[in-house]
C-alpha cells in the first residue's frame, strides 16, 4: 500500500498536534502518525478507559486540541509506529494492517523523549523505576511502592512525590542532585520575570512535601540500590559539583521503591536515519538535530520539533510545533502572507520560552559523575546483560568506538537498540580514550527504528 500526502507529522504530543493543526489551518493536507492508543504524547497522555470520565486538566486540553485538529481536516492514525524514513521523504509505518509506505512533500518529526537511564549498582533490581514511569502507573491508579525514595533533578520529582503522597505512599526523601539553586537561578532573573504561574506549580508541590515533613535534600543523590529479590534499601550520598558522591557522606535509607529522574533524552533515531545532521549538546550530554529558525533541518522539507529536538518542555514544544507546521505548509505553497505574518508573531514567544529553558538547563542538567556510579559487575547493557567489566575488556582488545564495543560484546544489540546503554558507553569510552563525548558519538541509526513483528517486513515486500 502506498500513499502520497502534503505534510506528515510523526508524533502526537504537544509539538506534533500543534504542528498538524497549524499546517492544516494554512490549507495543507495533513496526516499525523502516533504510536500511542490516543493522541496526546506524554504531556496530554490520555487516561485508561476506566478513568476516562475523570480527565485531568492536561488530558482535557489534549483532547480539545486533537478535536480541533480533526475539525481542521487533520487525519490522525494512532497505534502506529513509524519504523523507517529516508531523505527522499519516504516513511514506512506499521499498523495492525501491516506496513504502509508514505511519500510526503514535508515531514515534521515530533518524536519526544525517553527517560535518561542511569546505571548504578543495583539499578536492575525490581523496585527501581523511572520517575516518569511511576507517574504513568499513578495515572493508571497503580501505586508503584509503599516506601519510596526519589533521586534525580528537576521539578518533575516534586510533582510525582506529591502524587505518591496523595495516593497513600510514604515518601522517605526527595534527593535533588543539583545544589545552590537559588543563587544560580538569580542569574536568569530577567529572563524568567513574570512567569510566576509556572514557578507556582513547583512551589505548590514543594509546600505539600514540607507539610508532610518529607526531607528534600539538595546536592544529594543515589549511589546504590540493595536487596535480595527486590529493593530493600539504598545508599545515598552528597554529590560534589560534578555529581560525584563525596566519600564519607554515604547514608543508608530503607525503602522498597527508588524512582530515578535525571531528565530525558530525545528520540533521534528516525531523524538520523533520514540524514538529519545532529550536533552534540554538551549541556545535557546528548545528540540533538541542527535546525534553522523555522525548525527545518539540513534535509530540505524535514522539520524537527519539541522535546525530541532539544528538551525545551511542553510550552516550547507547542510553539515549535506551530512554527514548523506553518513553515512546512508555506514551503509547499500554502498560507502566503498569512503564514509569513504568523511566523513573525511566534518568533519572540520562542525567544522568551528559550530563556526559561536556559535557566532550567543551567539548574538541572546532570554532572558527569552520574555516569561513573557503575562498578565492574554493574550491568550496563540490560538487554544483553553486559557489565562494565566486559566493556573494559573490549577496550583492552582495542575497541575505541561504540560500534567496536558492540561488535565485541553485543552491548547495544538488544531490543532497545542502545537507548539504555548508549550514553553510558559513550561517556565511559570518552573517559578511557581522552576524547570528547561528541568525538566518540553514538550508534549509527538503522531500520527498524523500533522492534517489529517479522510479519511487518514480509508484508512490506509483498505490497
Ligand atoms: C515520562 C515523562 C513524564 C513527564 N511528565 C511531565 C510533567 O509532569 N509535567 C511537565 O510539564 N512535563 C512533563 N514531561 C515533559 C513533557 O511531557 C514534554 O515536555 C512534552 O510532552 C513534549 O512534547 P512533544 O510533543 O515534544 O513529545 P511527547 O509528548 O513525548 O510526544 C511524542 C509522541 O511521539 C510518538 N512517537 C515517537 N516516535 C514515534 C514513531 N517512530 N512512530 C510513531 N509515533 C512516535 C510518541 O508515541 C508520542 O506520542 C514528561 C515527559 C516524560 C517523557
Amino acid at each position: 500500500m502506498d500513499e502520497k500526502i502534503d505534510v506528515v507529522v510523526v508524533g502526537g504530543g504537544p509539538a506534533g498536534l500543534n504542528a498538524a493543526l497549524s499546517a492544516a489551518q494554512m490549507g495543507a493536507e495533513v496526516l499525523l502518525l502516533d504510536a500511542y492508543p490516543a493522541p496526546g504524547g506524554q504531556y496530554y497522555r490520555q487516561p485508561p478507559q476506566h478513568l476516562a470520565d475523570h480527565p485531568t486538566p492536561h488530558q482535557r486540553q489534549g483532547r480539545q486540541l486533537w478535536q480541533e485538529a480533526l475539525a481542521s481536516g487533520v487525519k490522525i492514525r494512532s497505534n502506529v509506529t513509524v519504523w523507517y524514513g529516508d531523505a527522499e521523504k519516504t516513511l514506512i509505518y506499521h499498523s495492525n494492517q501491516g506496513s504502509i509506505a508514505l511519500h510526503a512533500k514535508a515531514i515534521i518529526l515530533a518524536c519526544g523523549t525517553f527517560e535518561r537511564p542511569v546505571a548504578f549498582p543495583g539499578w536492575t533490581l525490581p523496585g527501581v523505576l523511572m520517575t516518569g514511569g511511576a507517574q504513568t502507573l499513578l495515572y493508571h491508579g497503580v501505586l508503584p511502592g509503599r516506601r519510596v525514595l526519589l533521586s534525580g533533578s528537576g521539578p518533575l520529582q516534586l510533582v510525582v512525590a506529591k502524587k505518591l503522597l496523595e495516593a497513600g505512599a510514604e515518601v522517605v526523601a526527595v534527593l535533588e542532585g543539583s545544589s545552590r539553586l537559588l543563587r544560580r537561578g538569580m542569574r536568569h532573573f530577567a529572563g524568567v520575570w513574570g512567569q510566576w504561574e509556572r514557578l507556582g506549580e513547583g512551589l505548590s508541590s514543594l509546600a505539600t512535601l514540607m507539610g508532610r515533613r518529607v526531607p528534600y535534600r539538595f546536592g544529594w543523590g543515589i549511589v546504590a540500590a540493595h536487596g535480595e529479590q527486590q529493593v530493600e534499601r539504598a545508599t545515598i550520598a552528597r554529590y560534589d559539583e560534578h555529581w560525584r558522591p563525596i566519600p564519607g557522606s554515604e547514608e543508608q535509607v530503607a525503602c522498597d521503591t527508588i524512582c530515578i529522574g535525571f531528565g530525558f533524552v530525545p528520540f533521534t533515531t528516525l531523524g538520523k536515519l533520514m540524514g538529519v545532521k545532529h550536533i552534540w549538546s554538551g549541556d545535557w550530554n546528548m545528540e540533538i538535530p541542527e535546525r534553522d529558525e523555522t525548525m527545518q533541518t539540513n534535509v530540505s522539507g524535514v522539520f524537527a520539533v519539541g522535546d525530541g529536538a532539544g528538551l525545551g518542555g511542553a510550552r516550547l514544544s507547542i510553539l515549535e510545533g506551530q512554527i514548523a507546521g506553518i513553515a512546512a505548509a508555506h514551503q509547499i505553497g500554502y498560507g502566503g502572507t498569512r503564514a509569513v505574518a504568523a511566523l513573525q508573531k511566534l518568533a519572540p514567544k520562542v525567544r522568551r520560552e528559550r530563556a526559561f529553558q536556559k535557566m532550567y538547563t543551567d539548574l538541572f542538567a546532570p554532572g558527569k559523575g552520574l555516569f561513573e556510579l557503575a562498578k565492574e559487575d554493574t550491568v550496563i547493557c540490560r538487554c544483553e546483560g553486559i557489565t562494565l567489566e566486559q566493556i573494559r575488556r573490549a577496550r583492552a582488545m582495542g575497541a575505541s568506538s561504540i560500534s567496536e564495543v558492540k561488535a565485541i560484546t553485543r552491548a547495544g544489540m538488544g531490543e532497545c537498540q542502545g537507548r539504555m546503554c548508549g550514553l553510558h558507553i559513550n561517556h565511559i569510552l570518552a573517559q578511557w580514550t581522552n576524547k570528547t563525548p561528541a568525538e566518540v558519538g553514538l550508534n549509527p541509526a538503522r531500520p527498524p527504528v523500533f522492534p517489529l513483528p517479522i510479519q511487518a517486513l514480509l508484508l512490506e515486500q509483498e505490497s
